[in-house]
């Protein structure tokens, strides 16, 4: 152990400061402070583009002092001093000479109440470094009471030559507004001479360090946070960054050794079995991917040690045949499968088309025992009536069921199995790691486990979130199968549009199809639907905008579509997660029955729902919706050979932010490209949420999307010393920095104990 790191901070820096340090920043000992990185840096001798400034974030940034004036305040006793800074950008765009003020592009106004050392020290043509929070009124740009530091004259500085003075870096904290950026700097200063890191234990093993040519651990300390040219901090952050992406890595290869290591039980195919009977009547034939991945998980299904895999494949490209597939070699071998839906709706759905995929092949409950030549499949979910569950469970806990499909219900202490083999989650993006792992502990010995996902996942983000699993990829959709045309229908330019859109509808139904409607909202007053753990930002998160606009809702959409002439006629009904839920089975059977024309939803039929005969999908204020939402949501037309339209309908303007994600939706149906672009309008910490990355510390250097050279260079490394040193007791500092990666919490109690 580095037992430096952990010394708590007082022991190095004073009771003070570290009282102070814990109460801002929360952090405790010396290695907490010292992993406690800049977030940038700024040139001493530049200043900053006061353009490139954000918002209402505590910033710290470099300007010149053009004017300050001080005056006594009407209303209340005291004086405010205003100050214009500058970052000099007027000068060089050759704007007219006219006095830098307050409004003008490159200018901020700094207020301060009682500001007598601002008034003392601010003056004309000073260059100092501010912190706080800039906001706008108007035109202009403000910055009221901040902290500042005159740069000129900082009699921390050591004495250099002044060339070298101006190139100087100095780093930028994540800051609070009771603890500024160079608070932050000073006491890290002071930490770097008191701590004794000659003796630091590396968790970068030397071959690596060596391979790579890395700073040592203790100098690249020093260098991030006191760096002397911009070469210093670039060179500490790339060894950091890779230090990460090498414990994170080492995590997930250390979980896939021990998950592989299991004991699993083989479940071979046997020759004539339920699957090859399935086989045999299939209708089509299966695309080379499906052959190709069925292959893989046949395979892995008759190996001792249990299988963890991801497959991923567009909506519409046939995972649910490969996975039933896979459960029925399962069944051949005597164990049971079950089928792990996110919501009721698709559980039911799985159930539905899964009994009619099998045909003959299946029994349902009533009609007695297993035969070798048929399954039971058995719905099980949290909302049904008690009598049915409570049959359910019995089923499934004595065997009597072979497939077994349902919630996260499924998931519940009170459900248990008599033999479960294989586990398949679909739709992978509403489960994480602790999921997964409840449902392995349902079986006596690990199961073998099939995850199903339809946002194509980008190689990095699978080697992070996913990264305990192996991949498998359906990259062809069956044949036959038809484009679905997207277009953004504006009605803030095209307000006559909205009546086009049900004439539409109705030419649809009147050549024997169907429609989707999808609103945002159930009721006036509502959030719509969200299922537990929904990874989705919605468009608000994403900017910050208030709930001003009435937005469509099933409720309302229902009653005037009731009234729509275009419709008249028209049988429609509405669908929504708070409804009972056997009203929710009986209307989507009636829509699979074609005896609803038009279903007015919310997203509960965002995933899997299979009706073939749908055409159109409406979806009402979509911009409400995230990019991998309505790239799912449209993949439920155009499934039955049929060309498939979807109407991205908005009353946002054109050019507002938010209409860029539909026109991105509308131009391409390649699912990889729309989850790019999604990941990138998405937090790091949506990406990696705690339920996700299987550990619960943010990253601080790795950014998932850039960093795909690190993270798989750092992938192959992290397989190799696993493999040969499982226990990582030849890398105990490796093994150290996982753990406090995996258990932050317990790292910070052990510290203070
Ligand atoms: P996914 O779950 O990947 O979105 P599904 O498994 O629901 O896709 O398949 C979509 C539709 O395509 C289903 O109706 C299914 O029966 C059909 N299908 C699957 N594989 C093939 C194939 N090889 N050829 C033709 N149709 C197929
Ligand atoms: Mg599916």
């Amino acid at each position: 152990m580095t037992a430096e790191l952990h010394l708590g901070l007082e022991r190095r820096i004073g009771k003070r400061s570290a009282a102070v340090i814990e109460k801002h920043l929360g952090i405790t000992t010396v290695g907490g402070l010292l992993n406690y990185f800049p977030r940038r840096y700024l040139t001493r001798g530049e200043l900053t583009p006061i353009s490139e400034v954000p918002l209402d974030e505590e910033i710290t940034l470099i300007a010149r002092v053009v004017t300050t004036s001080t005056r006594a305040m009407r209303a209340r006793r005291g004086t405010l001093t205003d100050v214009i800074i500058t970052d000099d950008s007027a000068q060089d765009s050759g704007a007219p000479a006219r006095l830098p003020g307050a409004g003008i592009p490159g200018t901020l106004k700094v207020s301060f109440f009682n500001g007598h050392r601002a008034k003392a020290e601010l003056l004309p043509g000073r260059r100092a470094m501010f912190s706080g929070k800039v906001t706008r009124f108007g035109r202009a740009l403000s910055l009221t009471n901040p902290d500042f530091q005159l740069l000129d004259e900082d009699p921390d500085t050591p004495a250099t030559d002044p060339e070298k003075l101006a190139g100087m870096p100095i780093p930028v904290y994540p800051a609070t507004a009771k603890l500024t950026s160079w608070s932050i700097q000073k006491v890290i200063s002071t930490l770097l001479d008191t701590a004794d890191l000659d003796d630091l234990d590396d968790p970068l093993p030397a071959e690596v360090s060596a391979r790579e040519k890395f700073l040592p651990a203790a100098e690249a300390y020093r260098l991030i946070h006191v760096p002397e040219v911009p070469a210093d901090w670039q060179r500490a952050r790339d060894r950091f960054r890779y230090q990460e992406a090498l414990v994170l890595q080492s995590a997930l290869a250390r979980r896939r050794a021990q998950l592989a290591a299991e004991e699993a039980t083989a479940r071979r195919p046997v020759a004539d079995g339920l699957l090859n009977a399935f086989d045999r009547q299939l209708p089509f034939t299966l695309t080379a991917g499906q052959s190709a991945v069925g292959k893989t998980l046949a395979e892995e299904l008759s190996q001792d040690s249990p299988m963890n895999r991801l497959l991923q494949g567009e909506v519409g490209s046939g995972k649910t045949i490969v996975a039933l597939r896979a459960m029925l070699q399962v069944v051949d071998a005597g164990g049971q499968a079950a089928l792990l839906a996110p919501t009721e709706v698709l559980a039911a759905q799985h159930f539905e088309s899964i009994r009619r995929t099998l045909g003959p092949l299946s029994r349902d409950g009533l009609l007695g025992g297993l035969g070798p030549d048929a399954v039971q499949v058995t719905l099980l979910t949290g909302s049904m009536p008690a009598a049915a569950r409570k049959q359910a469970m019995l089923d499934a806990a004595s065997g009597t069921a072979g497939i077994v499909i349902g919630t996260h219900a499924l998931l519940g202490d009170t459900v248990s199995f008599y033999d479960l083999g294989l586990i398949v989650v679909d739709e992978q993006h509403r489960f994480g790691v602790e999921q997964r792992d409840a449902l392995r502990a349902k079986a006596s010995k690990p199961p073998h486990l099939l995850v199903m996902t339809a946002t194509p996942i980008p190689r990095t983000v699978a080697m992070t979130v996913f990264g305990d699993l192996e991949t498998s990829i359906l990259d062809e959709l069956p044949a036959g199968r038809a484009p679905i045309a997207t277009h953004v229908v504006g009605l803030a330019e095209n307000p006559g549009w909205a009546g086009r859109i049900w004439s539409r509808s109705r030419e649809e139904i009147d050549a024997g199809h169907q429609v989707y409607v999808v609103c945002p909202k159930i009721g006036e007053d509502d959030d719509g639907d969200f299922s537990p753990g929904e990874a989705e930002p919605s468009a608000a998160d994403l900017e910050g905008e208030g709930p001003a606009r009435e937005l469509a809702s099933v409720t309302a959409v229902v009653e005037h579509l009731q009234d729509e002439p275009a419709l008249a006629g028209v049988p429609l009904a509405p669908l929504h997660g708070r409804q009972d839920p056997v009203l929710k089975s009986a209307t989507m059977a009636s829509f699979t029955a074609n005896e609803t024309k038009l279903l007015v939803s919310t997203t509960v039929i965002e995933v899997g729902v299979d009706v073939h005969n749908a055409t159109l999908m409406v979806i009402l204020d979509a911009d409400r919706f995230g990019i991998s939402q309505l790239h799912q949501l449209r993949g439920r037309v155009g499934r039955g050979g049929l060309p498939g339209t979807c109407l991205l309908v908005t009353t946002l303007e054109t050019g507002h932010p938010s209409r860029r994600r539909l026109d991105a939706v509308a131009a391409t149906t390649d699912g990889f490209v729309l989850s790019q672009e999604d990941l990138k309008l998405r937090r790091e910490g949506d990406i990696l949420g705690a339920s996700q990355s299987g550990g619960r510390s943010a990253l601080k250097l790795l950014r998932v999307l850039e960093h795909e050279a690190v993270i798989a260079k750092a992938r192959q490394d992290a397989q190799r010393i696993v493999a040969a040193d499982p226990g990582l007791v030849d890398h105990s500092a490796l093994a150290v920095a996982i753990e406090e990666y995996l258990n932050p919490e317990k790292e910070a109690f052990l510290e203070r104990g």
